[in-house]
């Protein structure tokens, strides 16, 4: 049993751009994920945004209204206890930040695919975020039907019957279909329920070397901290297997690039574990499942501004190889979606860039060989990743990267 307070899944938050992932990420957990500058300017997500919540049953209310984020019961004032903490990874939704959804689709346990019911269904980020999930093996999906406060009853109907069509045959074709208002947070109670029996917590195989997807890292000092002040560089990731513990030696793969007489190397970076996080508890041991925040000894420089997402942390030497050159086995899609025109998807061809997701990474290549099924790409940046990993593949198509396809990591 997990202690409920701790979250232990991580939930991604995927959907067309504005139709409100981040308001609904906010009604739920009261954390604004939109941050930076930039996302605050122009009122859309452009980094991945985390927050955690739990999730209350009330003891008294009936099931579907016994649900809420709060230690007193939103419908009866009653007493409530904790159920279970969860993570949300926040994905934005515009067309040109594919590269980022799909890293973050590296950590997510399951996926809440947010639809506007003031649109028509789908809309062309509805379908390349469904896309991505059913190419990342992300099945645990709740689909969630948001803005119904401005749509009357009869075209919330219709929109229901559009988002029914548009998952029929695909990975969400059995998603529940949970009607909100994000902004206005009605029916959170029956989303919450949904969420719960839909994204069960994982259990992780303790026994195996860790393996921790890098989300994000930073620098958490203040500017012109004293130096006796200084606090180590922090990474935040998931665990996708095995245990790590508060005083863990670490390896952090492929490392820093070192630039000797015109030749670039990696190295691996190797510190130790010196204080964990999951929500807002401090842990001594982490497990998979939900974002765990790590403090470390390294230079703050080392791990400002998210330098080392994509990367993978775990004990020395028993982290997966590091591919400098990828081998993969392919399968393309037959159309590109998530451009308004669909046009038919060509096979790869020798020396075109393509664009990898592998993990939390994302790498560009070219195509230095394709036999039948499979290919090889050299990247211009390694990546650290285990054979049999999944590989989402984009190409240019109008200026654009495009999810394609998926690859398997052979050797
Ligand atoms: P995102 O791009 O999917 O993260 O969308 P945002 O959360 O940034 O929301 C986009 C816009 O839709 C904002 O102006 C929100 O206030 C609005 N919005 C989000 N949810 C609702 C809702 O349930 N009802 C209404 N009326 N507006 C909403
Ligand atoms: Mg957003």
């Amino acid at each position: 049993m997990h202690d409920p307070t701790i979250p232990s899944v991580n939930i991604g938050v995927v959907g067309h751009v504005d139709h409100g992932k981040t308001t609904l990420v906010s009604g739920i957990t009261g954390t604004w994920t939109d941050r930076h500058s930039e996302e605050l300017k122009r009122g859309i997500s452009i980094r991945l945004g985390y927050a955690d919540a739990t999730f209350y049953r009330c003891l008294s209310c009936a099931e579907g209204d016994s649900y809420s984020v709060s230690a007193t019961c939103p419908e009866c004032g009653g007493k409530t206890e904790p159920v279970r903490s969860v993570s949300f990874v926040d994905a934005p939704g515009h067309e040109t930040l594919m590269a980022t959804m799909l890293s973050g689709s590296a950590i997510m346990d399951g996926a809440m695919l947010i639809i506007a019911a003031n649109e028509p269904c789908p809309q062309p980020q509805t379908k390349e975020h469904l896309m991505a999930l059913e190419l990342t093996g992300i099945t645990r999906i709740v689909i969630v039907q948001n803005k119904i406060d401005v749509v009357t009853q009869q075209a919330a109907l219709e929109n229901y019957k559009q988002i029914k069509k548009f998952i029929k045959g695909t990975v969400a074709e059995n998603a529940p279909i949970i009607p909100v208002s994000a902004q206005k947070k009605i029916n959170f109670s029956s989303l919450i329920a949904a969420v719960n029996e839909t994204i069960p917590e994982i259990e992780g195989d303790p026994n195996k070397p860790p393996v921790l997807l890098i989300a994000r890292s930073f620098d958490i000092n203040k500017p012109g901290s004293k130096w006796k002040d200084i606090r180590g560089g922090v990474i935040g990731g998931s665990l996708i297997r095995g245990l790590l513990h508060d005083g863990d030696e670490i390896e952090i793969r492929p490392g820093r690039q070192h630039t000797i007489e015109n030749k670039t190397k990696w190295e691996p970076i190797r510190t130790k574990v010196s204080s964990m996080h999951m929500g807002s508890k401090k842990i001594a041991v982490a497990t998979p499942g939900g974002l765990t925040g790590i403090g470390t000894k390294l230079d703050p420089a080392i791990t400002k501004s998210d330098t080392l997402v994509g990367q993978v942390a775990g004990h020395p030497d028993q982290l997966p190889p590091v591919w400098d050159k990828l081998k993969f086995d392919v399968t393309l899609m037959e159309r590109v979606v998530g451009a308004t025109s669909e046009q038919l998807i060509e096979p790869l061809k020798h020396k075109e860039p393509l664009m990898l997701s592998v993990g939390t990474a994302v790498t560009v290549g070219v195509v230095t060989g394709t036999k039948k099924n499979s290919v090889e790409v050299v990247l211009k940046r390694p990546v650290c990743a285990e054979v049999g990993s999944r590989i989402a593949i984009s190409r240019q198509v109008g200026g654009r990267w495009r999810l394609i396809g998926m690859g398997v990591l052979t050797e």
